[in-house]
């Protein structure tokens, strides 16, 4: 996969790519991030990508032709295999991960970062496929959604994380809240581990940890379960968690 990142603001990125699961994919090949500076692609002596809004009011605009520019070459090499322009916006699409999931089909991403008021409209209507939103408040610039969106789909991505199977069961992939975790000490600050965890017995272990999702999940996210297919199990133990 390669991500294509279009921004102003280039040197925010360094720090959180340089470390932790996107360094390692971006090490082991899985995935291949460009940094694409808008201001390269601003034809004009002075290099100006942004301007006063028509009409006026307060706030500048991301103008259209270096932004334009930008997106035609990060999109340059991408005929023929599966390319997405997405631009992150608090207008657009809410994240979440099934969204994750299915970015990670794509064979290239380009990810346009607004600023200031954001990007001009035109831009928007012919070159973006995609806006995404991180969230119903409103950031600064969409340097920070851009890492949040790869950090979530690089995790996803076969070979990244050591074992495979931590993010099949974290909190959305399953519909549910990810359980409890507990690591050693067996016991801290008076709190034990449950006993089930030490029993060595798989199956009841099983049992707990999707007792306590359907449980967590009932108590600090009621909303997700009318989306999920319960099995009859979790009904009985929503109708006990009820009666407690
Ligand atoms: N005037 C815009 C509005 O009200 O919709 C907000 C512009 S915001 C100050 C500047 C840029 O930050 C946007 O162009 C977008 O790229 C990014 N941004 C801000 N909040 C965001 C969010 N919740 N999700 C994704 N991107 C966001």
């Amino acid at each position: 996969m390669r991500i294509s990142i279009i921004t102003l603001f280039p040197e925010m990125f360094v720090g959180p790519f340089d470390a932790s699961i996107v360094k390692r994919a971006c090490e082991r090949n899985l995935v291949e991030i460009r940094l694409i500076n808008t201001r390269d692609f601003a034809t004009d002596k002075h290099k100006v990508t942004v301007d006063y809004p028509y009409g006026g009011g307060g706030g500048m605009v991301m103008k259209p032709e270096p932004l334009a520019a930008a997106i035609e070459a990060a999109r340059q090499g991408s005929e023929g295999t599966k390319c997405v322009t997405v631009y992150l916006s608090p207008q657009g699409e809410p994240y979440k991960q099934d969204l994750a999931m299915e970015l990670t089909q794509y064979d290239n991403l380009v990810l346009v970062c607004g600023h200031y008021e954001g990007i001009d409209e035109r831009i928007r209507e012919s070159l973006i496929d995609r806006e995404i939103s991180i969230g119903d408040y409103v950031l600064s610039g969409g340097e920070l959604p851009a890492m949040v969106l790869i950090d979530s789909l690089v995790r996803l991505l076969p070979g990244a994380l050591h074992n495979e199977m931590s993010w099949k069961n974290d909190s959305f992939s399953t519909g549910l809240l990810d359980w409890p975790h507990y690591t050693r000490p067996e016991e801290f600050r008076g709190m034990r581990v449950p006993d089930v965890l030490l029993s060595g017995n798989h199956q009841k272990i099983d049992e707990w940890r999707c007792r306590k999702a359907l449980e967590r999940t009932w108590r600090v996210r009621p909303d997700l379960l009318k989306k999920v297919q319960l099995s009859e199990q979790d009904h009985k133990w929503l109708a006990e968690l009820r009666r407690e």
